[in-house]
């Protein structure tokens, strides 16, 4: 691996009060806000990125990368991006559940996944943004989007990292891609994010999965974990804790881990998995759920997480990321006047509602799942039903790898599972009661996560009309 690639972008520094203003302001140079940036300033528009912290991050998100995200990545021109990171490729799925195991390659063999460190992955995109002649990067934590008389966004004041000063930049269009802790969503959006529990994550060395270049995904009675590789000699397990608290480090923890996963673990990964445990090098993240729900704004627009979030049990955080950032940039890159207000208003609202076309495979898929894994008879009829193989299980994890956005297709597997469940309930247990009840839990769990993705009524009539009925675009 190039060691370069954990280097810290050179920053300019000390961006006077009063710059040009650029056409795309974007806060956070993460890997949503750096390969917008890139995309942009490849397309000739003036780029400014304020990003609290350049250097290299060590996190435990955003890790594995489904083949629909790097399609999108490529469609970006950013695909080297994968290279040079030590990333492992990732060609299907590997399902086990009581001793059982189930054996899904993605539909198409040319279509691959990768696994890496985020951080590696986060650096490749910044280095894309680095001396570019288009974008100008700034270190510093954004504090207020900045608003003229008439209320719009123009812009946004940071506090500048090396002298302490506030400084403002403006732009046509600021772009807020702040990530999951986003500061600036509540001013753009009625989201609301909900906590469905932690992932605790651990790195197990040296050791071979069953599958190689696999994602492996563990269904137990208490609730599911995953394995899959970030390099060619590590393994990244992620193991859920549902609830609203964080495990917290302890002996008891350790103990726990090891009665908990340890008894579902193939042997080959049993030596590395107790002394990833006894070293204790956890990393704890929230996994949050929450559906875009954006107020379009004059000069403003959410994106990646600051705009949406899905449980990462799917892995289709980034994939979700760069299908915006492709959509909302192929928008901005076309448009020749970025500062008439009009158009850029319009093509907010375009985003708003394409992003939800785009993605909602992705995010219903995300959260459905897990509450499927979670449930034991759901679970059970899950495993039993993707174990038919053929289009049983291709062309779920077509979805799942975000090749398909076949929100229909979707929706047949999901009530077939749950039908295919409550049949063999009746086969083996008699009486319809508990059938019933299968299929209702189904919907319930479905039902509000579908609602949550369906385009608003002034969405239709905008992509219909044109027109803006409700809400009006607003001015605080
Ligand atoms: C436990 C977990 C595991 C996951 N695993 C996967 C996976 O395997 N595959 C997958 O596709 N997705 C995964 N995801 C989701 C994925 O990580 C996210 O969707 C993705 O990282 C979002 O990118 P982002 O750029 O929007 O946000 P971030 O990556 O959080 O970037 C935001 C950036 O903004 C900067 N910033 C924040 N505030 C400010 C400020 N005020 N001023 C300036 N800069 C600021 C931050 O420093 C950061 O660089 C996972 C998520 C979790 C929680």
């Amino acid at each position: 691996m190039d060691s370069a690639i954990l280097d810290k972008p050179q920053i300019q520094k000390n961006t006077p009060k009063s710059t040009q203003p650029f056409d795309v302001c974007i806060i956070g140079g993460g890997l949503t806000g750096a390969s917008l940036a890139a995309y942009l300033g490849n397309a000739g528009k003036k780029v400014a990125v304020v990003e609290k912290d350049f250097s290299y991050q060590d996190r435990i998100v955003g890790e594995l990368l489904q083949p629909g995200g790097v399609k999108k990545l490529t469609e970006l021109g950013l695909a080297d991006c994968l290279e040079g990171i030590d990333s492992a490729p990732v060609s299907g799925y590997a399902i086990f559940k009581n001793g059982k195991q189930i054996h899904i390659p993605y539909p198409d063999e040319n279509t691959q996944g990768r696994g890496f460190h985020n951080g590696r992955f986060v650096q490749n995109l910044r280095k894309k943004i680095t001396n570019h002649p288009n974008i100008t990067l700034m270190e510093g934590t954004a504090v207020n989007l900045l608003r003229n008389d008439a209320g719009k966004i123009t812009g946004v004041a940071y506090t500048d990292k090396q002298h302490d000063d506030i400084l403002e930049i403006q732009g046509a269009i600021t772009v807020v891609s702040d990530g999951f802790f986003s500061i600036f969503r509540k001013e753009l959006s009625k989201n609301q994010a909900k906590v469905s529990g932690f992932f605790l994550g651990l790195v197990l060395k040296d050791c071979p999965l069953p599958y190689a270049g696999h994602g492996h995904v563990f269904i137990t009675d208490h609730s599911p974990f995953l394995a899959y590789p970030i390099s060619p000699t590590e393994i990244r397990m992620l193991i859920d804790f549902p609830g609203t608290m964080p495990p917290k480090k302890s002996p008891e923890l350790k103990k726990e881990l090891k009665v908990r996963i340890l008894p579902f673990l193939p042997q080959s990964l049993h030596s590395a998995f107790i002394a990833a445990v006894e070293a204790g090098d956890f990393k704890v993240m929230p996994n949050h759920y929450m559906p875009g729900k954006p107020v379009p704004e004059e000069g403003a627009v959410l994106l990646g997480d600051a705009l949406n979030m899905r449980h990462p049990l799917t892995g289709g955080g980034m994939t979700a990321c760069f299908t915006d950032v492709l959509s909302l940039g192929k928008l901005l890159a076309e448009c020749t006047d970025l500062s008439d207000s009009r158009k850029v208003n319009s093509l907010i609202k375009t985003f708003y509602f394409q992003k939800r076309k785009e993605n909602s495979t992705i995010n219903i898929l995300a959260d459905a799942l897990y509450r499927v894994f979670r449930h034991k008879p759901l679970a059970d009829a899950c495993f039993d039903y993707l174990a038919q193989g053929g289009k049983f299980a291709q062309e779920p994890v077509s979805i799942l790898s975000g090749i398909s956005r076949d929100k229909n297709l979707l929706i047949k597997h999901f009530f077939a599972v749950a039908k295919f469940g409550a049949r063999n309930l009746i086969k083996t247990q008699g009486g319809i009661g508990k059938a019933y009840t299968l299929i209702r839990y189904a919907f319930q769990i479905v039902h509000p996560l579908i609602l949550n993705e369906k385009p608003t009524f002034s969405e239709r009539i905008f992509l219909q009309t044109g027109a803006w009925i409700f809400p009006p675009f607003s001015k605080s």
